[in-house]
């Protein structure tokens, strides 16, 4: 049985977390859960699967909401450091990380000291401080692994292979909803954007899937977990999205990664690495695929791929600016303060603003991130 802390539990990946959980109840069990401010679902969470606590990271909804937690006999906790404490809990043996921001940055360097592994599906933490966190790992002697189905699919392909040999790597995207779209995109609204075709998320990757920073994002996030310079990382649109990902090998043998379009998959290796479960969900049917495309992607059109890349090259504080500043860009977006072309144009401006720190520490990083959401959005 492994005991799990899960943060960011009422999402769409912690929700899926928590599906992979209920499949296997003889394999996981759920220590803690932790959530910005959903106090319904949270509660029905923990009736269902009884954690010891539950953080609810804003404190009047933590005060408002603790009574009736305690009357189930669960302890609420809040902040940063309620966040810390779930974390760092003893007996959990895997945190999984699914929190929307920056919040998440700290609690997984909290559970890296405590000598969990750690598990993270948002992007966020391998951008902006992946190779802090990968170093911090190390030194612990603790693995870090990822969800997000791209990078769950290169580990897969890279496990017992000698990096020296790798000449590439592949990561691959839908494409998002624009991709077949003729003419310009400058008045796409945010329920157009909404619409993914292949993949049902939250609003903020939702967009990002529209602009295709999300894959600038993946770039990034693949550099730091691989240590492999972005030059040497391809982004294919593959509109099946049955290929996750592949590894060209300096021989030219090409490995891929081929599954479901199912989050659970990737989460639910991501739990019980090293071995692989049996039977629960559903499975790829060759014969019935009736072709798998690739093709490049339009860098014009969709800019924020290149930012991505050039964010990455930059590396130091930079990815953290690109992030922040793309979260501010969505949010005016969604918020209808902002075109969807304005997205690009924010993050470019904020970048080329930035001064960068090289070699950043945490404050730095935080520093980056703090300075970059207060210039994107004087630039709205
Ligand atoms: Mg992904």
């Amino acid at each position: 049985m492994k005991p799990l802390a899960i943060l960011g539990s009422t999402g769409s990946v912690g929700e899926n977390v928590l599906r992979v959980v209920r499949l296997h109840p003889e394999r996981f069990s759920v220590k803690a859960l932790a959530v910005h401010k959903n106090i319904e679902k949270l509660y029905e969470q923990a009736v269902e699967f009884r954690p010891q606590g539950v953080c609810i990271y804003d404190p009047p909804k933590a005060k408002e909401a603790a009574p009736r937690f305690k009357r189930i006999g669960i302890r609420v906790v809040t902040g940063d450091e309620g966040l810390q404490e779930v974390a760092t809990l003893s007996g959990v043996r895997e945190v999984i990380c699914a929190m929307v921001g920056a919040a998440g940055l700290k609690p997984i360097f909290a559970a890296i000291h405590a000598k969990k592994t750690v598990a993270i599906a948002n992007k966020e933490p391998l951008v902006m401080a992946g190779k802090l966190l990968l170093a911090a790992a190390a030194k612990a002697g603790v693995r870090v692994l990822p969800i997000d189905s791209e990078h769950s699919a290169l580990w897969q392909c890279l496990e017992k292979q000698d990096p020296a040999f790798i000449k590439k790597l592949i990561i691959t995207s839908s494409g998002g909803p624009f991709r077949a779209r003729k003419g310009s995109l400058a008045k796409i609204t945010p329920a157009q954007a909404l619409n993914h075709p292949k993949w049902k998320m939250g609003p903020k990757i939702t967009i990002d899937s529209a602009t295709m920073m999300n894959k600038g994002l993946e770039v990034i996030e693949a550099a730091n977990l691989f240590h492999v310079p972005a030059e040497k990382i391809d982004v294919l649109i593959h509109p099946e999205a049955i290929v996750h990902a592949l590894v060209e090998f300096v021989d030219g043998s090409h490995f891929a990664h081929l599954g479901v379009t199912d989050m659970r998959l990737p989460i639910q290796y991501a739990l019980s690495y090293p071995e692989r479960l049996e039977d629960a969900l559903p499975r790829l049917d060759l014969t019935r695929l009736q072709a798998l495309h690739f093709e490049k992607p339009d860098r014009r059109r969709f800019p924020c791929l290149d930012l991505g890349y050039a964010a990455s090259k930059i590396g130091g504080t930079m990815p953290t600016v690109l992030n922040a500043a793309n979260e501010i860009a969505v949010a005016a977006f969604l918020a209808g303060r902002a075109g969807f072309l304005g997205i690009p144009k924010i993050i470019e401006k904020t970048m080329s603003a930035h001064r960068l720190v090289r070699q950043p520490s945490l404050a730095d990083i935080f520093a980056a991130d703090a300075w970059a959401r207060e210039t994107a959005e004087g630039l709205l």
